[in-house]
């Protein structure tokens, strides 16, 4: 009997060489012991779900975290073994992994690489030291020019930078400097994000204390743009607001979350979407080890998602894609016509010139990038 459907995989690696200033992802500071054990109970938590997802075939699978740049080699393996016996793959799969620049040593890459794993993502931010202090990181630009020199020479090519724009005491030469140093280093992949200060940050602290400025508002704008303009003269196509991919390269496992396509989410602080249920795993460390132990899937909060929360849903996740949503799929979907079903929101994002319809195709237009989180309230 066939698989009825696909599904993406995302998993949680709590822990981190140190913490960054303006990072509130759930992460603690871990040692390789501490990593190990903790690959042990996610091999255990995979086993629970066997029975649950033996009808569907993996097609993307995300190391997120935290840094699950510090799983050891041997660890990896094993866990990519394990999931391997559990759940049925898919010939193409995507595997990814994020990834600190100067994390991944020879040894790593080549355990990695026998691994399957087929795609990484280094947490660049910035070529700048000075600006990867001020954001707390724990490397420098030569270890990002070295990290990609060595991941390429281990055979991998489908390589992200994720880059950060909005950095207190950044210029827009700085901006520049980094987009066309990473575009010109060719890899397939770049994702360019606004700094937020979030509470609980040390960097949100200093800005209250008056320590740092953020940046003005004006000037941030200008970096987004300045993204959208030059990418594309380099070869990248702008497929969803803060992505760019050369041509097929997008990130599969996040057009998953994008195109509201369900996923199974492992490991502590984990979120996932399984049989029409949104599920939360929970976020402390202990009660994660303790429900594994005892056998017990460490979901603490799952919820239902109603016909018209799943169209809202799909409405503002799809037109975060540059490409929007296409009416024709939309109906397959939900069997009813998003203009129909939306026609008043739509019509008013029309008047405001935030959306536009291209034949079957609802998209965000140039104004609508820039108030994309006004567009999406609508649909919230
Ligand atoms: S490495 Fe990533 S997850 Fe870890 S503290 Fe820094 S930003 Fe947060």
């Amino acid at each position: 009997m066939g698989k009825s459907s696909g599904i993406s995989i995302y998993i949680h690696i709590p822990y981190c060489a140190s913490k960054c200033h303006y990072c509130d992802f759930i992460s603690c500071v871990g040692n390789k012991n501490d990593i190990t054990y903790y690959i042990k109970l996610l091999q255990q938590e995979i086993f629970m779900y066997k029975e649950i997802i033996q009808d569907r075939s993996v097609e993307t699978v995300f190391f997120g975290g935290g840094t699950p740049s510090l799983i050891p080699g041997e660890d990896i393996k094993e866990l990519l073994n394990t999931m391997k016996q559990a759940f049925d793959f898919t010939a193409d799969v995507e595997i990814s992994l994020e990834a600190n620049p100067g994390q991944l040593d020879a040894d790593k890459l080549f355990h990695y690489r026998e691994s399957s794993i087929n795609r990484i993502s280094f947490g660049l931010q910035a070529l700048q030291d000075p600006l990867l202090n001020v954001l707390g990181r724990n490397h420098n630009a030569e270890d990002f020019y070295r990290q990609i020199e060595s991941a390429k020479n281990e055979g991998f090519s489908n390589i992200n930078a994720d880059i950060i724009f909005g950095i207190p005491g950044q210029e827009m030469d700085d901006w520049l400097e980094t987009i066309c140093c990473v575009a010109e280093m060719n890899l397939s992949h770049l994702s360019c994000y606004g700094l937020t200060f979030e509470k609980g940050t040390s960097l949100y602290q200093w800005v209250q204390q008056g320590i740092i400025m953020p940046m003005d508002e004006d000037l941030e704008w200008k970096m987004f743009r300045t993204a959208i303009e030059q990418l594309p003269k380099r070869g990248y196509s702008h497929y969803e607001i803060s992505n760019y991919s050369r041509p097929g390269e997008e990130c599969r496992h996040n057009l998953t979350y994008w195109n509201n396509a369900e996923y199974l989410g492992l490991g502590v602080a984990a979120h996932g979407y399984l049989n029409g249920r949104r599920y939360e795993n929970t976020a402390e460390l202990t009660e994660y080890k303790n429900r594994i132990h005892n056998r017990i899937l460490p979901v603490i909060h799952r919820q239902t998602v109603s016909p018209d929360e799943y169209k809202k849903e799909t409405m503002f996740l799809g037109l975060r894609l540059i490409m929007g949503i296409s009416v024709e799929r939309f109906r397959a979907k939900h069997g009813v016509s998003c203009l129909d079903y939306f026609k008043n929101e739509i019509n008013e994002l029309v008047e405001q010139k935030l959306l536009w319809i291209d034949d079957d195709r609802i998209k965000l237009t140039d104004k609508g990038l820039d108030l994309a989180n006004q567009v999406f309230a609508y649909f919230v």
